[in-house]
């Protein structure tokens, strides 16, 4: 049966996304409140006011009057109202849980993705605790990998390269393989740059990329015929990521303005990075910031690793905690 799913959570909450993509290859309807619908801005307090988070009682009470909020809250209830489930998706804050408990008032299917934390007695309301996104197989469907496929070529679900059949030695400019999507037989697709498939190259990250190259006009030989002997232009995966306790290294970063500041006041506590250097818990990184006199000295203190919640293969999302802002020693000239 097709459901109408809400998955409540957070910003803050890295496999939201993730979440949200499991549950549409199997075929649902879900509201993700970071899409809500025709392209809607999401809403934030930061459209009221900057300062919101030093509001007091008062003002938080007359924001939630805003036009803004009014409108932003009318579109998450009319998800919910509209919506015969409701996923969980920890961590995350008050506005979820509130979401949680109007689905569980309204008898819809309610699912936890419980994270460690604190136990919490009232979550014995729901129909489902689980520890894991692969449970949601159990209590949603298996994914139908039409689906999947479909949700692929749309772009809404990034490639992963066992879906990609690469070339044997075309390769993009900004250095990796051409492929396209295995099982795709029409004489009108492309050759594309498996970095964009794949989501490892985002537009705007300053590489050039190629055009797509139409089949029917490149002459592009595919890893799969038998004169590539072998040849490809297929990542070789990532090694295996030592977890042993090695000894702990600092790492040096650079980090773009907007993002450094947000880490230097802690807002910021991921860095979602090439894993190209081994990085491990325990590990520090220096995070500088242009040619600025001052860096962030941050301890990692937990890493996802691809592919875990679809990652892009290559990459690791790190929890980093701020231990010190390092002044570097000016060196002035007498
Ligand atoms: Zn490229």
């Amino acid at each position: 049966m097709k459901r109408k799913i809400y998955v409540a959570s957070s910003w803050r909450n890295l496999i939201q996304p993730a979440i949200v993509t499991i549950l549409k290859s199997i075929g649902h309807e879900v509201y993700d409140f970071r899409h809500p619908a025709n392209n809607d801005d999401w809403f934030h307090w930061t459209e009221i006011d900057p300062n919101w988070q030093s509001w007091t009682p008062e003002e938080f009470k007359q924001a939630l009057e805003h036009p803004v909020a009014e409108s932003g809250f009318k579109k998450d209830m009319d998800a919910l109202d509209r919506s015969d489930a409701c996923v969980l998706v920890m961590p995350c804050g008050r506005s979820a849980h509130l979401e949680l408990g109007y689905a569980i008032g309204k008898r819809q299917k309610t699912v936890i993705l419980l994270e460690a934390g604190e136990p919490e007695l009232m979550y014995k309301m729901v129909d489902h605790i689980i520890t894991s996104p692969n449970e949601l197989f159990d209590i949603f469907g298996e994914p139908d990998s039409a689906n999947l496929f479909e949700a692929k070529l749309k772009g809404e679900a990034p490639w992963h390269d066992d879906d990609l059949l690469y070339s044997a030695t075309s390769r993009c400019p900004c250095g990796a393989g051409l492929a396209y999507p295995k099982g795709i037989r029409d004489p009108f697709h492309y050759w594309d740059c498996a970095d964009i498939l794949t989501r490892r190259s985002v537009a705007g990250d300053g590489k050039k990329h190629t055009d797509q190259l139409p089949f029917n006009m490149w002459k592009v030989k595919s890893e799969g015929q038998g004169s590539a002997y072998g040849a490809t232009t297929r990542p070789t995966p990532n090694p295996e990521p030592e977890m042993d306790e090695s000894i702990p290294v600092t790492h040096v970063l650079q980090t773009a303005p907007e993002p450094w500041m947000a880490a230097r006041n802690g807002s910021k506590r991921f860095e979602f990075r090439r894993n190209d250097r081994g990085f491990k818990v325990g590990d520090s990184l220096e995070l500088h910031c242009l040619a600025g006199l001052t860096f962030l000295l941050v301890r990692i203190t937990y890493i996802a690793y691809a592919p875990q919640w679809f990652i892009p293969d290559g990459f690791c999302c790190m929890s980093i905690e701020l231990e010190q802002i390092v002044k570097k020693p000016t060196e002035t000239k007498q």
